[in-house]
């Protein structure tokens, strides 16, 4: 699809607002929904311990419960967003945890029905590189061929040796390599990465977003490193081993990383939502409409600096 960048509404990136106007016509809300998987990195396979950041809940603390059937699972996620919004077209969502984490099979019975219910214009999985074989990879072609399907992707870093520290449990390469198969299937790709991992430098973030940005992905979700209670982050965190960052250090980083983005990529998020219940740092990030604004404020400023027009924001 062509990226139209006047339509913009005025802002220095492509947001997903813009996106989802210019492909569907309309914006779109995403239903939660939870297909009952787990993790390799959490069930023993990989590891037991997960992602040195990860929460009990897979990131995806505000999933409906598995006991729910599909429909009920469907009915309490629209309630949720009925306030915002009044339309009748949504993202199917499966957020927690690894969603292609079954046998194929499972997977197929069930993402063909959610796909094929008339409300649903995207199926979005959020799922892992290594848990996308060739099997996986046909069931994605086939379910291309309805609707539009979007792959996320945790990648977070590019360089090993956070990947080692944080307990990724795959490497770059097997990165690349299910981006490129997933865009051969047809399905969009979209990637997360995390601003402030431990003992990465300003250059090392910028590096990540610049290989993500020329990886073939077509969306990049940007999250600010939450440090979570429960977490084996929480314990390298309170032995003082790392700080977190600063707003304004967040806020100017997530500026830099914008600026060094093709214009093409969808930025699906700029930081992320973390359960307040169990956030222990950064504190300031409870307050995410504050980040946003502050985030827009900041991409005003360098705009203007850089002389040109003034953006709406
Ligand atoms: S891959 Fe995702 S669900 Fe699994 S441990 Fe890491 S963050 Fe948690």
């Amino acid at each position: 699809m062509e990226v139209d960048i006047r339509n913009w509404n005025g802002r220095r990136y492509y947001s997903l607002d813009c996106y989802l106007k210019q492909r569907f016509g309309t914006k779109l809300y995403k239903l939660a929904l939870n297909g009952g998987m787990t993790c390799p990195n959490r069930d023993g396979t990989l590891s037991s311990g997960g992602c040195i950041f990860c929460s009990g809940g897979g990131s995806g603390e505000f999933t409906p419960s598995v006991r729910h059937t599909m429909e009920e699972q469907f009915e309490q996620a629209k309630a949720l967003v009925r306030q915002k919004y009044d339309g009748s077209r949504y993202i199917a969502y499966f957020q927690a945890f690894t969603n292609t984490y079954a046998p194929v099979e499972q997977l197929r019975n069930l993402f063909f029905p959610v796909i094929r219910r008339e409300e649903v214009a995207v199926l979005s999985i959020a799922t892992r590189p290594d848990c996308l074989e060739e099997d996986k990879i046909e069931l994605i072609r086939e379910l291309c061929r309805i609707k539009p399907v979007w792959v996320e992707l945790g990648l977070q870093t590019i360089h090993e040796r956070t990947a080692r520290l944080i307990r990724r449990g795959y490497d770059l390469p097997c990165f690349d390599r299910a981006v490129r198969r997933l865009k051969e299937a047809g399905a969009e790709v979209i990637v997360h990465t995390i601003t402030g991992l431990p003992f990465e430098t300003p250059d090392d973030m910028l590096q990540t977003a610049v290989y993500v940005g020329n990886s073939g992905a077509d969306g990049v979700k940007l999250q600010l490193l939450h440090v979570l209670e429960g977490t084996d982050l929480a314990t390298m965190y309170r032995r003082g081993e790392f700080e977190v960052l600063r707003e304004e250090e967040y806020v100017s980083l997530t500026a830099e990383i914008l600026s060094v983005l093709p214009e093409r990529i969808v930025i699906h998020r700029l930081t992320g939502d973390g359960d307040k219940r169990l956030l222990i740092a950064p504190r300031w990030s409870g307050d995410k409409r504050h980040v946003l604004n502050a985030i827009q404020h900041e991409l005003k400023i360098r705009n203007l600096r850089q002389g040109c027009k003034a953006v709406t924001v």
